[in-house]
């Protein structure tokens, strides 16, 4: 057997054998330390394994509301959108993002033709504007903790991510928690400076960004025209109080120097339709289509049809609402609710999300054998963080999985993590309520 063939079976027989040296040195450099098994890796498996309530990765576990599956159906059987669609986005989808946008940011001059880009969802959109702003060397500062695509997709673009961490303040509510500070955020800054990614609703504290943190973050890149702010908006229709922490777009503050990245997924609960957008001025959103031509060339039409159409169906009344946003936000707020309770049942202490579909909780509260000299497969070199042990015995012993958001860390900062775990609440009022009936079966008999 020649050694490639040998790679081969040895890779193939075992997800745990991914990161041996052996098989990393076929991949390119710029994979370097990416072939590991990740957090999702690890803890939908585990959760299996256990029959545990799975409240790690973020998916609804309903399907799409009526009216966006009867658009997919029209799109497929009906308006033959079958074949491949233009490749900077299918027209259609296009218009009605152009219409959004120019309502949401007060503008005029957002067209179909020029500002908008269409891809595989929000990760393949930020994929692409990636690869095509960053050169080699070029640094990309990151808020964490940080959606763990960010760092794994700079690092594939060629780029160096820079962390600035939000800093935990103890206030109540998430958006008062995690704290950036300014000054911090400006001392990252360097002249190798390319891009930032601001992420608002925050996966994983839910924070919104209020208008003075955003304005301070507009003023302080506006100084340095190099700098390009990518704005991940995918939980932009998940709002609570929309009056006290609206979402604000930072492109209605800083046109010129962002780029708006969004999806479908979470506002329609199709994850797996993957329909994203960037919309910007025409020399951004070009550093997607650039780069979307080679990749995928489109995206898939019938999905981005029934977007479309999802969109303009999604302003009118729905299910006693004024419209299908301000119900999925009540519905949303409720599921929270029943979360909010469960994990104090257990003793957490939830840190109250204004926006998205995640929890974070302080658990310092929950005693647990924790095994100090273990590692975990996704960060080998280091000592297995308190949050990851404490969710893989939440998930063996009491049969509930959240993720631990170490994750979400660079090494330097994964103590900021370890009294902290995420549960995700976009599942069902049933399962919701299983897991408090587990937490109050286990925590209230100790
Ligand atoms: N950004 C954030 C902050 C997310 O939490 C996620 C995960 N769902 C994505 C982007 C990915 O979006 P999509 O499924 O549209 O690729
Ligand atoms: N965004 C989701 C989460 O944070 C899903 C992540 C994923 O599937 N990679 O849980």
């Amino acid at each position: 057997m020649n050694l490639r063939k040998a790679v081969v079976a040895l890779s193939s027989r075992t997800t745990t054998r991914y990161s041996s040296r052996l098989f990393s040195s076929f991949l390119a450099d710029r994979l370097h330390g990416l072939d590991r098994p990740t957090v999702w890796h690890e803890f939908s498996p585990l959760a299996a394994q256990h029959q545990a309530i799975n409240l790690g990765q973020g998916f609804p576990d309903g399907d799409p509301p009526s009216f966006v599956q009867d658009a997919m159906h029209a799109a497929v059987f009906h308006k033959s959108a079958n074949q491949y669609a233009r490749s900077a986005a299918h027209m259609p989808l296009a218009q009605v993002l152009a219409d959004e946008y120019n309502t949401k940011l007060k503008r005029t001059d957002i067209a179909a033709e020029t500002h908008i880009a269409t891809a595989v969802g929000c990760t393949h959109a930020l994929y692409c504007a990636l690869t095509g702003l960053i050169q080699a060397g070029d640094e990309v500062i990151l808020l964490e903790p940080a959606f763990d695509i960010y760092s794994s997709q700079v690092q594939m673009a060629g780029g160096k991510a820079v962390y600035v961490p939000l800093r935990p303040s103890g206030k109540e509510g998430a958006s008062q928690y995690f704290q950036l500070d300014l000054d911090e955020f400006e001392r990252a800054i360097t002249p190798r400076t390319k891009a930032f990614i601001l992420n608002t609703p925050h996966n994983p504290t839910g924070k919104i960004f209020s208008q003075t943190e955003l304005e301070g973050i507009a003023a302080v890149v506006q100084k340095h025209p190099r700098i390009t702010i990518l704005a991940d908006e995918v939980y932009e229709h998940l709002v609570f109080d929309k009056a006290k922490e609206p979402h604000i777009p930072i492109a209605s503050l800083l046109w010129d120097q962002t780029l708006t990245l969004s999806s479908a997924g979470k506002t329609f609960s199709c994850t797996g339709w993957k329909v994203g957008w960037a919309v910007g001025p025409p020399h951004l959103v070009q550093a997607v289509t650039a780069v979307q031509q080679w990749v995928t060339f489109s995206a898939p039409t019938p999905n981005q049809d029934a977007i479309a159409q999802a969109l303009v169906q999604a302003r009118q009344p729905y299910a006693g609402f004024a419209s299908y946003y301000d119900y999925l936000a009540d519905d949303y707020h409720q599921k929270q609710q029943l979360l909010v309770a469960a994990l104090q049942s257990a003793g957490m202490t939830p840190i109250v999300p204004a926006g998205g579909f995640f929890i974070m909780a302080d658990t310092s509260a929950i005693d647990f054998p924790f095994p100090t000299k273990e590692t975990t497969p996704a960060m080998p070199a280091t000592p297995m963080p308190r949050d990851w042990a404490l969710s893989r015995w939440m998930t063996q012993t009491v049969g509930v999985t959240a993720i631990p958001p170490s994750a979400f860390y660079s090494p330097n900062n994964v103590p900021l993590a370890q009294n902290l775990l995420r549960f995700a609440y976009c599942k069902n009022a049933e399962t919701l309520q299983e897991a408090q009936r587990r937490f109050a079966a286990y925590f209230q008999k100790q």
